[in-house]
Formats: C-alpha cells, sequence, structure tokens
C-alpha cells in the first residue's frame, strides 16, 4: 500500500461488478475530502482515474484497471434541502438508502428509483436509471437540476438542462467517463405514506401479459410485469403484472393511518457461503420460475405492502449475487420499439429454450419516451434476463444481441459486461454527438473504464474503423 501527497491510502484490490464477471485489479482510492478527488484525478501517478459509486452496476462500467479507481462513498454530505420544493441538493456519493432514511419519515420519495436503495446519487445519474414509473416519469436525470462537475482538468464547473446543456446530457447516462460529478440536485417527490396499493395480475401467455401492460400501466405509476422464462408452448412469456401507487392516509387501516410514514421492519437474509457451483443451476431456477408464477396467482387482486419491499424486494437478501456462484452472472437488459417487440420477445425466450437457459430473475416493462444521448430508455418494451456464466454463454449472447439489434433495440450499458464495439455503436446512434462533449472536456481520456476500454469510447477513436 502506499499514500498520496495527502496521506491517503492506494491500494490494489480485485475489482468487479456486481454481477462479479469480468473481474481485474486495480489501484484504488476512497476520497473524502475535494482537495482528496482533486489530486486523485489530475495526479501524474496514474495515467487514468474513474469514479465509482456503490459498484452497484453489473459487468465493467464502475472500475478502470490500467488507473486508479475513486470509491466515492464517503463523498455523501447532505448539502441543502427545500421542504417548499422537494430540491435536494447532496454530494455524488451519497446513497440512496441514507436519502430514504432521511427524508422517507418526513414524508419525501425518489422521483425515480431502480430496484435497489445501495445506489449512489453520482452513480444513479451517470447510468441515468430508470424504474417502475419510466412510462409516466422519464428516467432519473429529467429530476435533476444542477450538477457540479470536476472535470479532467481539474477545473470545477456546474451544469444543468440549461447551463452548459451538452454537458448536463452527456453526463446524464455517461457512464462517468466525461468527469466526476460531486455535486447534484434531486427534485423528491412527497408523499402521504409509506404504503404502496399494490395490484397483481396474472397472464396465462405473453400476449396476455403485453395487453395487461398496455391496458392498465397507463392509469398507474407503477408497472412491472415478471415473466416466466420456463414456460413453454402456450404458455410461452406467462407471467404476472404488477401495479403500484402511493397509498393514501384513506387508505390505510386506523391504527396504521396514526403514523403513516412509519417503515415496515423487513426481514433480513443473506448468502452466508460461495456456492463452488452455485446455488442456481437450471433445476432450481425450474423450480422457482414455476412456484412463483403458482404463488403470485393465488395473490391476484389488490393489497396494502409497505414500500421498501415493493421497490426494493431484492435488498432484503444480501449479497444475493453470489448465489451464482465464482463464475458470476451477467444480467441482460434490452429495449425494442413496441412495433418489434412481440416478435423479438418470442425470439429471445425460444432461443433460450432451444439453448436450455432460463433465467432466475426476469422482470418485462414498458418504457415511455428516452432522454438521448446515451441514456438507455427509449419508447418500447424492455426485458431484463440473469444468467449464469457457463461455457457457451457469450456466443448465445452475441446472437441475441444480433436479434435485438435487427429490432431497432439496444443493451443497458449499466448491465454490460461483454457486448463488442461495433454492435455498441449501431445500438447507440447517439454515440458521435456524445463523444462531441468528451473530446471537448476530456481529450486525453482521462477518464476511463474497463467498459470504455471493450467499448472504444475514447476521445482518441476514429469513429470510421
Ligand atoms: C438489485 C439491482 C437492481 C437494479 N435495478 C435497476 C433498475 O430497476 N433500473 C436501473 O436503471 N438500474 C438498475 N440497477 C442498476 C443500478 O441501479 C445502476 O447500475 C446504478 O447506477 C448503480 O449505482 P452505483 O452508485 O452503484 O454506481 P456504480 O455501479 O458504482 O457506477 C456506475 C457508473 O456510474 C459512474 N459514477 C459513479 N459515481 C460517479 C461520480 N461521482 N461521478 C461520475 N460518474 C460516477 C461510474 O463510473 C460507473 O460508470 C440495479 C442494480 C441492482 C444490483
Amino acid at each position: 500500500m502506499t499514500k498520496t501527497k495527502a496521506g491517503l491510502p492506494v491500494e490494489t484490490r480485485k475489482l468487479e461488478g456486481w454481477g462479479r464477471y469480468p473481474t481485474a485489479s486495480g489501484l484504488v482510492m476512497r476520497p473524502e475530502k475535494l482537495s482528496a478527488v482533486r489530486e486523485a484525478v489530475t495526479s501524474e501517478r496514474w495515467t487514468s482515474v474513474l469514479a465509482r459509486g456503490l459498484g452497484r452496476s453489473y459487468g465493467d462500467p464502475a472500475f478502470n484497471p490500467e488507473g486508479c479507481t475513486l470509491f466515492t462513498e464517503r463523498l455523501d454530505r447532505l448539502i441543502s434541502f427545500d421542504p417548499q420544493s422537494g430540491w435536494l441538493r447532496a454530494e455524488g456519493g451519497l446513497s440512496f438508502r441514507s436519502i430514504l432514511d432521511l427524508f422517507l419519515p418526513r414524508g419525501w420519495f425518489l422521483p425515480v428509483t431502480p430496484g435497489t436503495r445501495h445506489v449512489t446519487l453520482a452513480g444513479a445519474l451517470a447510468c441515468d436509471v430508470h424504474g417502475k414509473n419510466h412510462h409516466r416519469d422519464g428516467s432519473l436525470g429529467r429530476h435533476a437540476g444542477r450538477l457540479r462537475m470536476l472535470l479532467a482538468s481539474g477545473e470545477e464547473v456546474e451544469c444543468s438542462a440549461k447551463e452548459r446543456p451538452e454537458l448536463f446530457h452527456a453526463t446524464i447516462g455517461g457512464m462517468g467517463l466525461t468527469g466526476l460529478i460531486l455535486e447534484a440536485e434531486l427534485r423528491l417527490v412527497p408523499i402521504q405514506t409509506a404504503m404502496i396499493r399494490q395490484q397483481v395480475m396474472p397472464a396465462g401467455d405473453l400476449d396476455s401479459l403485453m395487453a395487461l401492460l398496455e391496458e392498465h400501466d397507463t392509469r398507474v405509476p407503477y408497472s412491472v410485469a415478471w415473466l416466466d422464462t420456463v414456460a413453454q408452448g402456450r404458455s410461452l412469456g406467462r407471467g404476472v403484472l404488477l401495479l403500484g401507487q402511493h397509498a393514501q392516509v384513506s387508505d390505510l387501516p386506523v391504527a396504521h393511518a396514526r403514523n403513516p410514514l412509519r417503515r415496515g421492519a423487513g426481514l433480513r437474509a443473506c448468502v452466508p457461503v460461495e456456492a463452488p457451483g452455485g446455488l442456481l443451476n437450471p433445476t432450481t431456477i425450474r423450480a422457482f420460475n414455476s412456484t412463483y408464477f403458482n404463488l403470485q396467482k393465488r395473490k391476484a387482486g389488490e393489497s396494502l405492502i409497505a414500500l421498501e419491499p415493493y421497490f426494493y424486494p431484492l435488498d432484503l437478501v444480501d449479497d444475493w449475487n453470489r448465489m451464482y456462484g465464482r463464475s458470476g452472472f451477467v444480467q441482460y437488459q434490452f429495449v425494442v420499439p413496441a412495433s418489434t417487440a412481440r416478435s423479438t420477445l418470442v425470439g429471445v425466450l425460444e432461443a433460450c429454450a432451444r439453448k436450455g437457459l432460463a433465467s432466475f430473475l426476469s422482470v418485462l416493462k414498458r418504457f415511455g419516451p428516452g432522454a438521448g444521448n446515451l441514456s438507455f430508455p427509449f419508447e418500447g418494451y424492455t426485458l431484463t434476463l440473469d444468467f449464469p456464466v457457463v461455457p457457451g454463454l457469450f456466443e448465445f449472447l452475441d446472437e441475441l444481441d444480433r436479434m435485438v439489434l435487427e429490432a431497432g433495440g439496444r443493451l443497458y450499458l449499466a448491465k454490460d459486461a461483454r457486448m463488442n464495439p461495433a454492435t455498441f455503436r449501431a445500438m447507440y446512434p447517439e454515440f458521435p454527438a456524445w463523444l462531441e462533449v468528451k473530446r471537448q472536456v476530456d481529450p486525453h481520456d482521462r477518464f476511463r473504464s474497463a467498459q470504455s476500454i471493450r467499448l472504444g469510447m475514447h476521445s482518441q477513436e476514429v469513429l470510421s474503423r
């Protein structure tokens, strides 16, 4: 271990994303003060840097194997909050969990949230995360105000949708490659209770599931469908639509209505040991899929559910990513336009069946309009599948990439671990415009990640190659 001029330890350690594939080794620092961040970003000790939040992106976007990865979770100070408007300003390393701890009891919620609370404000903005309300409210960047950024030159600048808009839009969804987000503003939304009114609607096949989504998701803010990837034939694509809206005080039983913002305690579990071959194999995944479908079918109808288990069911199991064993797993998430969605979904599900691959968790959702630049969502359907890394998986995923590309779709960079540069460029036609901004603010590619190296997302890149 060595130290920086300011005495901060720099160590070499194993680096990986939430999917634990791929892995690398590299230098790591955990700055707590702005001066240390500035020193790290401009230091001549390494050729490049990258900010990392809580490492909840799946593949290789959140580490830099060549230079120094800056773990930012200590940069988590709350700067201001306006209770009239809901505007919060905080350092980029503040986690969504801390925001909820502070603001949920006061009647405020996140405008957009991913399926885990263990993300940082800046990490979530750099991926422009989407939530169950994307069809109504868009992705997180739409609810952000000003960003304070540290650029490769060491200069600090502010940007927003109105001020330096090109930098703002290239940073939202820009995967940490335009600079380091020091502070960000986010507008929280008022809520009356910490409960959700949930409606569960089972569907026996893909057509009925898509019809349910189209019929119902416009009337409620939150919608997502769980899909059984094991079912075949007439049941292909069967699943369960889960709709939700914030409960009002008048929706609660009298005893609960006295303290409507009280949070449920929630059960906690963890994956205690690393199963060498993983706890999830084709047999356990199959069993889970059909059991879960039948369980949800029995729950059909409306119920009240505590807000956090509704939004973050996976957070109840610590380190659940270890269930896939040491080889790790890949989360494959794509979006396709509505016009090609049905045929692509059928094609992907049939291809999985032919290959004998079932996904443990599979989520189908409708997106509303997108935000441009490298932001992932656009209007259409998105499907998320989890696959353990096994021999032959990547050739199979290349085949899926071709289907998605032909359908006019693309993959989510926050989940990507293995896409090739040609596919990336074809899927993201806005890349050249994004690269123009990168060239202006980071001409020597000071900000790099394993993913940006793999995909060639660099100022020095020649696009016609
Ligand atoms: C269980 C689970 C459920 C999820 N559900 C969803 C979902 O529903 N929707 C969705 O969109 N995503 C989802 N995700 C993905 C996750 O929300 C995103 O990857 C999120 O951005 C991770 O935040 P993080 O703080 O861990 O960032 P990291 O994973 O550490 O980093 C992500 C990116 O942000 C950049 N970054 C981090 N900090 C900064 C900074 N200060 N300045 C500039 N760039 C920075 C990094 O360089 C990297 O490119 C889920 C992930 C998990 C594990």
